[in-house]
C-alpha cells in the first residue's frame, strides 16, 4: 500500500508545499481554516524539441542532486543532520555540486529539500517498523519495551544511541528517562547497553538505501518562473509560463491551457513522449462550513457499492462495475500487447487505461460530494481499514481493489477536512459479524456472500453493509474510536 501511495502525486506535492511555505512570504499561513490543495495545469500545444531537451536536462540534474543527497545523508551516521535539515542545505551549498551541474538555485534547492523529505519519510517508516518489532518481541519485559519505545521516540535519544554517543535529551524529559531506566531489571547499565544494541541492529536491518530513477519531474521556486503572455509555436499570442533555464537570461515559454496564476513551489512533470508538460501547484483553499450539516452517520466501504451508510443509502453504486471494467481491460490488453514488439498499440492501450482511471476517480469524487450534500452530516464514522487484509481474490484484481479503496479513503478524509466534517475511525474487528441491535457476534455469518445479515440472537435482519455501517456509528459514539481527524488538522 505504501508503495502505491508513493507513486501518487499527493506526497510529492505536499512536500513541496511544506518547503515552499518557508521560502515564499506571499503564501498564506496554514493557521485558521485553510487547507492545501493540488491544482494541475497543462501545456497547450506541442513543446518544441529544443525546449523539451532543456527541461529534460534540468530534470536529469535534479535527479543527480537527489541521489547525491540520498547517498550522503540517507545513512545512519547522517541522521542528526537531517533534523531540521539546515545542515544539509549548507553542506550542499558548499559541495560545489550545483556549480558542477550548472543548475540554477531555483531548481537545486527544491531538489535537495525533496530528497531530505524523502529521507525523513524513510526514517519515520523505519521507526514504525521498529515499534512493531518491539511490540511483537516476546523476550522483552514491559519495562524493556517502555525503554525502547522512549528511546525511539525521543530524537536526542535515538540519534545519539545510533551514533554511539551519550543520550542528550531536554531537561524536563530527563527525570522521565531516568525513571524508565531505573525500572529496568537486573544490571541497569548492562541492560541499557544491550537494548541499545538491539535498536542499532534493527535500524541496520530496516534502513534501505534510497535511490531514484525518476528523471521526468522537478520542482521550481517562485523566483524561477513567471506567468505571462508570449507567442506560441504558430506565432499566436497566448498565456503561459516562463521558466528559468541553465542558460543565463534565457527563459523557456510554455503556453498553458488556462490563464490561472499560482505562487510558491511548482512541480513540473515532463511528458516527452507527448511533448507536453503538467504543472502541479499547491493552493490554500478555505474550509467550507455548512450550518445545516448536523447529522451523524456510520459508513461501510465495499468493493461493489462504494459507500453504504447507516441510514441505508448507497453512494457509488457503479463503483464495482467500473473497477471490474478497468481490470478486465488491463488484463486483456496486457495479454494482447504484451506479445507485440511495437510501442504504438501499447501507447494506445495506456491512454485508454488512463482515461478509464480518470473517469473512475471523477466518479468517486462526485459520489462523495453527493453523499455530503444528501446526508448533511457533521460526523462520519468508519472502520479503520486493515493494513494487510487477507485477500481471496486474484492478486492483480485484489491489488487494484485495495488501491481504489485506499484512494476512496484518502479522498473521503480530504473532503471531510475541506467541508469541516469530522472523520472518525473506529475499531474494525468483527464489524461485519456483530449485530448492530443486540451486539451478539455471529461468527457463522458469511462475510463474502451477498445475503443479508441475520442475527440468530434477536432476529434482526438487515443488509450486511448497512449493519456494518450501523456498527461503525455505534462504536464511534460509545467511545471506541481510534483516531479523530478534526477539520482544522492538516
Ligand atoms: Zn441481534
Amino acid at each position: 500500500m505504501t508503495k502505491i501511495k508513493n507513486s501518487e502525486k499527493g506526497s510529492f506535492f505536499l512536500l513541496n508545499w511544506q518547503m515552499g511555505k518557508k521560502k515564499t512570504a506571499a503564501q498564506p499561513q496554514t493557521g485558521g481554516k485553510k487547507i492545501c490543495k493540488a491544482i494541475h495545469q497543462y501545456s497547450n500545444g506541442k513543446i518544441g524539441r529544443e525546449d523539451m531537451d532543456r527541461l529534460l536536462d534540468i530534470a536529469q540534474s535534479c535527479k543527480v542532486v537527489c541521489n547525491y543527497v540520498y547517498q550522503k545523508y540517507g545513512g545512519i551516521r547522517s541522521i542528526d543532520k537531517i533534523y531540521p535539515g539546515y545542515t544539509v542545505q549548507n553542506e550542499m551549498t558548499a559541495s560545489g555540486l550545483r556549480e558542477k551541474l550548472n543548475l540554477p538555485t531555483v531548481y537545486f534547492y527544491p531538489a535537495v529539500f525533496n530528497a531530505v523529505r524523502e529521507i525523513k519519510t524513510q526514517w519515520a517508516h523505519v521507526k514504525r517498523n521498529i515499534y512493531a518489532a518491539i511490540n511483537e518481541n516476546e523476550k522483552f519485559t514491559p519495562e524493556d519495551k517502555h525503554y525502547l519505545r522512549f528511546a525511539v521516540k525521543i530524537d536526542g535519544c535515538f540519534v545519539n544511541i545510533l551514533n554511539g554517543k551519550p543520550v542528550l535529551i531536554p531537561g524536563e524529559m530527563m527525570p522521565k528517562y531516568e525513571s524508565i531506566v531505573s525500572d529496568l531489571q537486573g544490571d541497569q547499565s548492562e541492560c541499557v547497553k544491550s537494548l541499545n544494541r538491539y535498536l542499532c541492529r534493527q535500524v541496520r536491518k530496516k534502513l534501505r538505501k534510497i535511490h531514484t530513477e525518476k528523471f521526468l519531474y522537478f520542482s521550481v521556486w517562485e523566483k524561477g518562473y513567471r506567468y505571462g503572455k508570449s507567442k506560441n509555436a504558430e506565432g499566436r499570442e497566448c498565456h503561459g509560463i516562463f521558466l528559468t533555464t541553465k542558460e543565463r537570461r534565457k527563459r523557456i515559454f510554455i503556453p498553458l491551457t488556462d490563464t490561472n496564476q499560482y505562487s510558491g513551489v511548482l512541480d513540473i512533470k515532463l511528458k516527452p513522449e507527448k511533448n507536453s508538460v503538467e504543472i502541479i501547484a499547491s493552493v490554500f483553499t478555505g474550509i467550507r462550513t455548512h450550518e445545516d450539516y448536523t447529522n451523524e452517520i456510520g459508513i461501510s466501504l465495499g468493493l461493489w457499492d462504494m459507500i453504504t451508510t447507516s441510514t441505508g443509502h448507497v453512494y457509488g453504486g457503479e463503483f464495482g462495475k467500473m473497477q471490474k471494467a478497468l481490470y478486465d481491460y488491463s488484463v486483456n490488453e496486457r495479454r494482447i500487447y504484451g506479445r507485440e514488439n511495437s510501442d504504438a498499440p501499447r501507447k494506445k492501450y495506456s491512454i485508454r487505461r488512463e482515461k478509464m482511471e480518470e473517469a473512475l476517480k471523477n466518479y468517486i469524487n462526485r459520489e462523495i460530494n453527493r453523499m455530503f450534500a444528501e446526508e448533511k452530516t457533521e460526523k462520519i464514522y468508519m472502520a479503520k481499514l486493515p493494513q494487510n487484509p487477507g485477500g481471496r481474490a486474484e492478486a492483480g484484481q485484489y491489488l487494484l481493489r485495495v488501491w481504489k479503496k485506499g484512494y476512496v479513503t484518502e479522498r473521503l478524509k480530504w473532503k471531510c477536512r475541506q467541508n469541516a466534517i469530522e472523520f472518525i475511525e473506529v475499531l474494525g474487528k468483527s464489524l461485519s459479524v456483530e449485530c448492530s441491535v443486540c451486539g451478539a457476534v455471529c461468527e457463522t455469518q458469511s462475510q463474502s456472500g451477498y445475503e443479508d445479515f441475520k442475527c440468530p440472537n434477536c432476529g434482526y435482519e438487515e443488509d450486511r453493509k448497512v449493519n456494518a455501517a450501523r456498527n461503525a456509528i455505534n462504536r464511534g459514539k460509545t467511545g471506541r474510536q481510534l483516531n479523530k481527524v478534526f477539520p482544522a488538522e492538516s
